[in-house]
Formats: structure tokens, sequence, C-alpha cells
């Protein structure tokens, strides 16, 4: 796994996640995405990877 992989890595406490690719002139249009049966989602547009961690809320680090 490289780097800019985990850069992309998006932590989530829900399987329905929405991305609009952090906004800005790096955005894309915002989407809404289901996990479904799933763990992880990508997006198509900026191919950041959500992966869902229920634990994770407790926690959640700043980004
Ligand atoms: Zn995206």
């Amino acid at each position: 796994m490289s780097d800019s992989q985990i850069d992309k890595l998006e932590i989530v406490t829900t399987k329905r996640v929405s991305c609009n690719g952090g906004g800005g002139a790096l955005g894309h249009p915002l989407i809404y995405m289901d996990m479904g049966s799933d763990k992880s989602v990508r997006c198509k547009y900026c191919d950041r990877l959500f992966k869902f961690n229920p634990k994770a809320s407790a926690g959640k680090a700043s980004s």
C-alpha cells in the first residue's frame, strides 16, 4: 500500500457516505454512496476509499 492510497482513505461510521472530492477546485459534484453489504466503497470521481468502522466515532481525528 502506497502513501498516496493511505492519504485517500477515509474512515466513516456510517455505510452511507457523501463525497465532493474535498470541495473547491479539486472537488467534484456531491454524490452519495451506499456500501450495502460491503464495508468499504470507493468514490468513482476522486478515487477516495471510504472504510466503514463504527468504532471510529469515539476518537475521530481532525483532518
Ligand atoms: Zn470523491
